[in-house]
């Protein structure tokens, strides 16, 4: 046995989340790419199932109530919120992540007011939220500015509005100081929104410790909840009686019975809610948040930094000199879950690594992206897809 084979096993052996892996059903295959689509939990096809069978099928129309079906985005929310560091009764989950950059961006800069006319937008993000952005700028008759990440601070002024910033880089990995930039927003006096696709479910968020105002996230990365789980919002506790939704949808009505003509927002998380909620997704998810009832984000979030450092290691040692180069930072307060390697023809070598077991993603034009899992991801997975890796571009 190689030193870095002998190096996992004795990894394996002393993680404390080793066991979590068995709650998900899984193969052979290495699978890096739970930041795209997490695995699914061994239990959530059953209770689908039931959701399916029993609820709608013999319940019906009974289950709005008698299942939880109509209080669910709340609940759930409530599920999610330990995850990032909120207390209870600040997020409602539905809709896309796109979506609720809408919400969010469009809240932020009614509650900023006339006289700030700029939003600033990650320039490094994930383009749906870029895209979004614009539109809200658009409608809400604002300046959209990107910015980068660390150059925010300076390009904060008296005009600024909302900034619109991504957690974590999703191409890179790269983690973003949320607890400094939100605090320089604030002390421009603007309303801060983070996306946090790639960090609720890989490491510690502290919404609430934070003072971040409103937040969006998914839940089919790092939380598994299945393809197209839907989204979360996260309004901060104090925001929340100004929370001017664009989309204020019979949901988020004070009475949704009462059928009225006019619109009274209710009070709280509710008033994210748009239409009737996706209820088969919606409790896909809620029975994949059970893989988390025992598990601290802190104990995840380090067995994600030693996942990734032990990958670089591992590359380090096994991929040829020259033939791959890290964009992901090296610094731990820098980086999240994931390490991206740029190379020549990623394409075709992500292809060849998948056919080989080893599944990660491509980025176009030359990026290699793994995504690391804490909760089924285990050394002997790493040092076997950094050894594959070095085969497939030794020969190339
Ligand atoms: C994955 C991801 C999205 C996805 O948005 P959808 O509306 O769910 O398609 C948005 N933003 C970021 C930063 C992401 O990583």
């Amino acid at each position: 046995m190689s030193e870095l084979m002998s190096a996992a096993w004795e990894l394996d052996a002393e993680d404390p989340l080793a066991g979590v892996r068995e709650r998900f059903l899984l193969d052979d295959t290495v699978y890096l790419d739970g930041n795209s689509l997490g695995a699914l939990p061994a239990h959530v096809p059953g209770r689908v199932e039931d959701v399916v069978r029993r609820q709608w099928g013999e319940l019906r129309i009974r289950s709005w109530e008698e299942s939880g079906w109509w209080t669910a985005p709340e609940r759930i929310g409530d599920r999610i919120a330990p995850l990032v560091g909120a207390a209870p009764g600040q997020i409602v989950v539905g809709d896309s992540t796109s979506v609720n950059v809408f919400k969010a961006l469009v809240a932020a800069v009614r509650m900023a007011g006339e006289g700030r006319d700029e939003i600033l937008v990650d320039a490094t993000t994930f383009p749906t939220d870029g895209y979004i952005a614009a539109s809200a700028a658009r409608l809400t008759g604002r300046t959209l500015r990107p910015v980068l990440p660390a150059e925010v601070p300076s390009a904060l002024t008296g005009r600024t509005a909302a900034v619109l910033l991504n957690h974590v880089d999703y191409r890179t990995g790269r983690l973003h100081d949320l607890p400094g930039l939100t605090a320089a927003v604030h002390a421009a006096g603007g309303y801060a929104v983070w996306d946090l696709c790639h960090s609720a479910g890989a490491l510690p968020v502290g919404l609430d410790e934070h003072g971040v105002d409103l937040a969006v996230g998914c839940t089919y990365k790092y939380l598994n909840g299945g393809p197209g789980a839907p989204a979360y919002l996260y309004v901060r506790r104090g925001l929340q009686g100004r929370f001017d939704s664009p989309l204020p949808g019979w949901n988020s009505h004070a009475e949704p019975f009462g059928m009225t003509s006019a619109y009274t927002p209710a009070d709280g998380a509710v008033r994210g809610r748009v239409g009737t909620p996706d209820i088969l997704s919606l409790l896909a998810l809620e029975a994949a948040l059970d893989v988390w009832d025992d598990v601290p984000v802190a104990r995840v979030r380090a067995k994600s930094l030693a996942l990734t450092d032990f990958f670089l290691r591992c590359v380090e040692a096994y991929v040829p000199a020259g033939r791959v180069e890290n964009l992901t930072p090296v610094a731990h307060a820098e980086r999240a879950s994931q390490v991206a390697l740029r190379c020549a023809d990623a394409g075709e070598v992500m292809r060849t690594l998948i056919e080989r077991g080893v599944v990660g993603d491509f980025r176009a034009p030359d990026v290699l992206r793994f995504g690391f899992t804490p909760l089924y991801v285990g050394f002997a997975d790493v040092e076997r897809a950094a050894r594959v890796l070095g085969q497939v571009l030794g020969t190339a």
